[in-house]
């Protein structure tokens, strides 16, 4: 039996014999499931963009609040460190 029941993989439609693209929605039989008149190779490089600038924003905020930390422990540690040397002076 040469003649298979084939299903379009995009949309499920039952596929007629010998086309080459789903006559519902125009997906190739047998190509790639992408459709060829519109390559969706690029997908939204807006999004893509703006997902790269929140990570850039959040590794500069994280560095920026662990700098923040990183100064008021040494501060801290500093301030500390005088009072109890004045304290011991004294
Ligand atoms: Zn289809």
């Amino acid at each position: 039996m040469e003649e298979e029941v084939r299903y379009c993989r995009r949309c499920g439609k039952k596929l007629a014999t010998g086309v080459a693209f789903c006559t519902d929605c125009g997906t190739p039989v047998n190509g790639p499931l992408v459709n060829p008149q519109v390559p969706q190779q690029e997908d939204n490089p807006g999004d893509t963009a703006a997902k790269v600038a929140i990570g850039v924003f959040g590794s500069i905020v994280g560095v920026i609040i662990l700098s923040i930390i990183g100064v008021i422990v040494f501060t801290a540690l500093l301030l500390g460190a005088c009072i109890l040397g004045f304290s011991s002076l004294a």
